[in-house]
Parts: structure tokens; sequence; C-alpha cells
């Protein structure tokens, strides 16, 4: 049965556990957007009861935070991460991040990191394996005094991470000034499968504002396909939550570290849903009186979403989803003598490479056979851009059918 946490028997409890060995880490993996692959890990407190039975953090922490032994619970997590990734280090497996979340309690303590480097060094595990997450509500200190905080832990090696941020009153003149590497998305910004434009457009603001002032993001609580999709157009860099994997005991995140994503973790059929932001509706219906067909694609990340697809006679396809799949099924719907010519044109890696040698624009006309079972000549012409935030290469792909 569960324990019953009051003030007065907290403490007592709280020591008995630690050295009953009956709070450990559990570990929840992130992952890259893009690639798929493992990219560190969010250490989370989990109390086991004399049962076997887990206690989540929400039973004890508030708690611990409203008597202050929460730092003591912080700092066993740490060690017992730190003898973690020594263990993996001994054993030869290269070890990736684990963040460690640190209650704002911390912002007391006279000698954080004093104490943080005490304890990594006391295992030799180089900094860059730790990093520090804050939450939002943590800044609300002072400014000058939370900014001073920040930079010491960085100058010390470590990497930190601005927690939970959007869930209360996120301060964006603020988080400008804060030296943190990491800005971590709350979870409740992800409702339903992001079908809202309004929340899409929020999401869409914060992840530019965050790649401007070069954070690292990372999303948490991300929990369908549809969810992964739309963080991908946003260039969200790293992905936490069950969509990929819920937290896991010590043994099992070790296995997935040795394992490191073997090829069938790795994202497969990524579909993207349309983030169309309304500021660009009104130029939109304009060019769409032209082009009936518009695509937006991030060559870098190999993802389009269409922006229209109407009174467009050729096979119906997803509005969503991998690049290369849309040129192969593109290639596919045209006449067999302009199949070359068409996947030569839209490869994704050759057309990188013009990029980057100062193409701007290329133009294509093919014959594509309509549902109607008719060819009909297509002009398809793409314009390239790099996105000025986070250097990716755009191409917008206007497409219409040609009078015969
Ligand atoms: P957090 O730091 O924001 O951690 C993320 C929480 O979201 C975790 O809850 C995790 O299990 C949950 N989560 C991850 N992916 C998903 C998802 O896809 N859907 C949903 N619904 N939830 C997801 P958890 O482990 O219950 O921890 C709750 C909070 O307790 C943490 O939020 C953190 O603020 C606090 N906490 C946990 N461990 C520690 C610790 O060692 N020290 C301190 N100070 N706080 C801790
Ligand atoms: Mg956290
Ligand atoms: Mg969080």
């Amino acid at each position: 049965m569960a324990k019953f946490f009051t003030e007065d028997n907290i403490s007592k409890l709280l020591d008995e556990a630690i050295e009953k060995g009956l709070i450990v880490p559990y570990y929840q993996p992130k992952y890259d957007s893009v690639t798929g692959k493992l990219s560190g890990s969010e250490a989370l407190a989990r109390w086991i009861d004399e049962e076997g039975c887990i206690i989540p953090p929400n039973s004890f922490i508030p708690i611990l935070e409203d008597s202050c032994l929460i730092t003591k619970l912080d700092w066993y997590i740490l060690e017992k991460v730190c003898a973690f990734i020594r263990k993996q280090l001994d054993n030869g497996i290269t070890p990736v991040t684990v963040s460690v979340n640190f209650s704002r309690v911390h912002t007391y303590e006279s000698d954080f990191v004093g104490l943080l480097c005490g304890i990594v060094d006391k295992y030799k595990v180089p900094h860059k394996y730790i990093e520090v997450e804050i939450t939002e509500s943590a800044l609300t200190k002072g400014r000058v005094y939370i900014i001073d905080f920040i930079s010491r832990i960085r100058s010390s090696g470590f990497a930190v991470a601005i927690d939970d941020f959007g869930s209360g009153l996120s301060s964006l003149n603020f988080l400008k000034d804060v030296p943190a590497t990491v800005l971590k998305i709350d979870k409740s910004l992800l409702s339903g499968n992001c079908e809202n434009e309004k929340e899409r457009i929020v999401l869409e603001s914060i992840f530019n504002f965050a790649q401007r002032l070069n954070l690292v993001t990372v999303a948490e609580g991300v929990e369908t396909k549809e969810q992964l999709g739309f963080l991908r157009t946003c260039g969200c860099e790293l992905i936490q939550g069950f969509y990929f994997c819920k937290p896991v005991t010590q043994d099992e995140y070790y296995e997935l570290c040795r394992k490191n994503m073997s090829e069938k973790d790795q994202i497969e059929d990524i579909l993207i849903t349309q983030p169309q932001a309304s500021a660009t509706k009104l130029l939109l219906d304009a060019v769409f009186m032209c082009f009936p067909l518009i695509i937006m694609s991030n060559l870098s990340r190999n993802s389009f979403y269409m922006m229209a697809y109407e009174n467009f006679t050729t096979r119906s396809c997803s509005s969503a989803g991998e690049y290369t799949k849309l040129i192969e099924m593109g290639t596919m719907s045209m006449h067999p003598d302009d199949r070359k010519a068409f996947a030569d044109t839209f490869d994704i890696k050759e057309q990188l490479d013009a990029f980057a040698a100062g193409e701007r624009r290329r133009r294509i006309v093919t014959r594509q056979l309509g549902d109607d079972g008719v060819y009909r000549k297509i002009e398809t012409i793409n314009y390239y851009v790099q996105n000025p935030s986070s250097d990716d290469v755009l191409a917008i792909t206007l497409s219409r059918t040609l009078e015969n």
C-alpha cells in the first residue's frame, strides 16, 4: 500500500527509503526527431513501497518541496545517475547525456555548483554527460540572481535545461537573457493531434523563438504520430514521450543504451499534419489561383506537406509525409518517358548540392497521368530558400496543369 506522507513523517521516511535503496531513478529516453536515434534521457525519481508498488513523484515531490527536503532527494538521484554513467563508461558504452531535475529550492543553496561538481567528480563523470533541469517556475527569483546562478552552472561545463516551458507564466523577455542550453516545451501545449490552428501558431512561434536563441528544443509528452509529425515541421530537435518510450528502469535503460537504437527503432512513415499559418492565408489564396498545388518541403529533414490539393487532376496521395516517398509516387504517375527526368530533377541530394552551389529555382514540364486516365502536361517549379533560424533548406513547389 502506498505510503501516506505528512510533514511530520516525511523526513524519517525519506531517510529510511534512501537507506534501503527504495528510491531509484527511472530513465525516459529522448530521441532525435529526424533520425529517431537515442540522444539523451531524463532521470525521474520513483519511490518503491514495501510491497514493490511504485509511488509516483507527484505523491512525494510537493511535500518534499514544502519541507525543503527535496534537495536531499535531488542530490541522491544525481549520485545514482553518476554511478550509472560510471558503470556505462567502465563497460565501454558511450553514455548519452542524462538530465536530472533540480527543484527551485536549490536556487537558495549558496554552493550549488560546488556540490554538483563534488558529486559528479567523485564518480569521474565528464560534466558533458549531466544536464541540470530547472523548472520554468524557478525563474521567478530575481532576474540577475537567476542569470548568475545558471551562468555558474554553465561555466562548470554542464548543460542547463529550462523544464516545463509554457506551463506557467513564461516570460519570453526573461528567457532571452537566461544562458540555458535547452528548452523543454511542456506537454500541456500539445493537446490532441495539433489540429487546433491557434495552438499550432503558439508552438511554431515558441520553436522559432528558441531556435533563434540557439536553444536545443525538446518536446515533452509526445504521444502520437501526428504530434511528432507537426513537431518535425517546427524543427523541434528532441522528442520525449510515451510515443517512443515510457520511463524505464535502470536495467532496461542500460540495454537501450547498449543497443543505442538499431535500425528497427527508427522513425517510419512520418505523417505530418498541415501547419498552415493564418498570416500567409491571403497570399496563398492568390497563389492558388495560378497554382492549384503548393508543396512545402524541408529537404534537410526529408519532410513535406501540401498547402492545397484542389482541382488538381492526378492520383490522390497523402498530404504530408516523407519527401522521398512523395517523389517516388510522383515519378510513378509520370509518363514512362518522363520518369527519369522527374526523379533526377527532384532528387534530394542533388537539390541540396545545387542549392549549395547557388541554384535557387528549377522548373520541369512532364506528362502526368490524371485520375481520369489521361496524360496532361504539368509544370512544376521549385523555389529554394534557407530557414535562417535552423539552416534547413526548404523547397516551395508550385505546380499546375498546362493547356494542351
Ligand atoms: P518533468 O520533469 O516535467 O518530467 C516529465 C514527466 O512527464 C514525467 O512524469 C514523465 O513520466 C511524464 N511523461 C513523459 N512522457 C509523457 C507522455 O507522453 N505523456 C504523459 N502524459 N506524460 C509523460 P513523472 O515521472 O510522474 O514526474 C513528474 C514530475 O515530478 C517531473 O516532471 C518533475 O517535475 C518531478 N520529478 C521527478 N523526478 C524528480 C526528481 O528527482 N527531482 C525533482 N526535483 N523533481 C522530480
Ligand atoms: Mg524534468
Ligand atoms: Mg517537464
